[in-house]
């Protein structure tokens, strides 16, 4: 007979807002979470692993910093390219400042301390559907038949989750492929953003993880899927990195991913579920920034939960404060995600960046640090 597991809180998915809600869990003073992941950890996650000044005050709020900092590339700048082959270097200022930590670590480092927090975690758990009661989720079903009963369920499986997540929200979808080179040449601690016109109104990068290793990826849209990835990022790597490629060595192959966003934030909560992270869709719809956008929601979903079995709030008390958080926490910065990229369409950034504008410059290039 398959197993049965009770708990207070399940959790599905150890990305940035699973972990996050596990750990703040445990920072609440809740018992009996249990989370589960279809992969085992440490494991890989297609990312330029950004982690913007917002993440970092998240990460210290979550007590995790001090575990975080040692793993981390500082980053202190931005060049940006704009669509006309303009270009900036920007230095951030002191007080934004961002880090670059491969996922495979940070991932990993944040499902630690949920652990040392009482967190049970299952690996190689793949969910399959949810346990439903009239209308009510009471956890969720592996597909091997283990059956996860839970008071809460809180729902962070990312972009291709589709569990106690609403199925009609309309989800709009960035795509985006990268690859990762060891001794590319690169300025230390500055990130580059090219607006190049092969994928305006999105962008591409280059993302120091360390000494010698860079991410190079781009974001694109292709609403009618006719488009070539690779060819396309063959396209932008010659034109902007076939030199300073010329002596790097590739590392692994190149991956694709997409992320899914809407500028509607809401609809994240159901009696007995909670949805966080990019299963929620909260990513940023200019920049792609989803991991800040995780873990911010990852501990306002903890909240709620919280709140409810302490009996300090109704459930449907808990759950419209989580939604009217999330909107406060992310709703402003996804509009202006959306004025940034119509922005790009037109020669406004050119015209700064090639008359010396440099307040308006520097300004925007700290927004886009601030949302990396
Ligand atoms: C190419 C690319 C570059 C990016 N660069 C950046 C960046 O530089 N900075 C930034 O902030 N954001 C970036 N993002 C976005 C960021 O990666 C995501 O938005 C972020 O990881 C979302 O966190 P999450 O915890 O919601 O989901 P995820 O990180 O996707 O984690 C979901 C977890 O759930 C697990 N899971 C899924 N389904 C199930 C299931 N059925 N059962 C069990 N487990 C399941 C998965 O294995 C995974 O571990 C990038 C995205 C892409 C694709």
């Amino acid at each position: 007979m398959s197993e049965s597991i009770e708990a207070n809180v399940a959790i599905i998915g150890a990305g940035p807002a699973g972990t996050a809600a596990a750990a703040h869990l445990g920072q609440l003073g809740v018992r009996n979470v249990v989370l589960v992941d279809r992969a085992d950890f440490p494991r890989d996650k297609t990312c330029g692993s950004g982690i913007s000044p917002k993440g970092i005050e998240t990460l210290r709020e979550l007590g995790v910093w001090r575990q975080i900092e040692p793993e981390a590339y500082w980053i202190k700048g931005i060049r940006i390219v704009t669509p006309g082959g303009h270009e900036s270097v920007q230095s951030a200022g002191s007080d934004v400042e961002a880090i670059i930590c491969h996922r495979r670590t940070f991932d990993h480092i944040l499902l630690k301390k949920a652990v040392e927090r009482g967190t049970r975690f299952i690996p190689n758990f793949s969910a399959a559907e949810a346990i439903e009661d009239g209308g009510r989720i009471k956890g969720f079903v592996g597909r091997d038949g283990t059956q996860i009963h839970a008071k809460y369920t809180i729902v962070a499986g990312g972009s291709h989750c589709r569990i106690g997540v609403n199925k009609e929200k309309p989800r709009r979808i960035i795509n985006a492929i990268m690859g990762w080179w060891d001794d590319c040449e690169f300025t230390p601690h500055i990130v580059e953003m090219l607006f190049d016109k092969l994928v305006v109104p999105y962008y591409g990068w280059l993302f120091p993880e360390g000494d010698r290793r860079v991410n190079i990826g781009i974001t694109y849209e292709d609403p009618d899927n006719s488009k070539n990835a690779r060819q396309l990022f063959r396209e932008f790597l010659d034109k902007h990195y076939g030199q300073r490629l010329k002596n790097a060595t590739q590392v692994g192959g190149w991956k694709g991913h997409p992320i899914h966003y809407s500028y509607d934030v809401g609809d994240l909560t159901g009696p007995g579920r909670v949805v966080i992270g990019e299963a929620g869709l909260m990513t940023h719809p200019a920049t792609a920034e989803g991991i800040y956008q995780g873990m911010k929601s990852g501990m306002l979903g903890a909240e709620a939960v919280a709140d409810i079995l302490s009996g300090r709030t109704t459930e449907a008390g808990a759950m419209r404060t989580y939604e009217t958080k999330c909107k406060q926490a992310f709703h402003l910065s996804f509009l202006g995600g959306r004025v940034f990229r119509r922005l790009l369409k037109t020669p406004a950034l050119d015209w700064a960046v090639q008359f010396g504008e440099q307040a308006f410059v520097k300004s925007g290039a700290a927004r886009v640090m601030a949302h990396m």
